[in-house]
């Protein structure tokens, strides 16, 4: 997988407003937020997309789901959250390393556009 905006966040080639770091994963706010919170958790290992994990990703997916949550709860959104994944050109991903937009703070409309 070639080099993307986040691969050279997580080489630490350009800024980001980092939340959370570990082994596995990283996970900064979104430049052009779409609530005011809006983080992305992203795993170190280039994946392109949902569309590209394989059953030796198990673990990893379920990493980032948690330390989402960890981070909903962190950040104070007890009135509930939203994790999303875009998946290909149909799904809305503009940045082909996958991600979890983690949503909250003001009430978010359904369905999605
Ligand atoms: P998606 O459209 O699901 O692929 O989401 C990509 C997200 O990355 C968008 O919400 C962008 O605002 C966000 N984004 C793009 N470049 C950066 C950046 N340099 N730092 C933080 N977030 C970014």
């Amino acid at each position: 997988m070639s080099e993307t905006i986040f691969s050279k966040i997580i080489d630490r080639k350009i800024p980001a407003r980092i939340e959370h770091e570990d082994d596995l994963c990283l996970a900064f706010h979104d430049v052009a937020p779409q609530a005011p919170v809006h983080l992305l958790v992203i795993p170190k290992k280039r994946i392109a997309s949902l569309a590209d994990v394989t059953p030796a990703d198990r673990d990893l997916l379920g990493h980032l789901v948690v330390v989402a949550t960890e981070l909903a709860a962190k950040l104070g959104l007890a009135d509930g959250f939203r994790l999303v994944v875009n998946c290909g050109r149909d799904g809305g991903q503009s940045v082909d390393h996958l991600h979890v937009h983690l949503l909250g703070g003001r009430r978010l409309g359904w369905p999605p556009g």
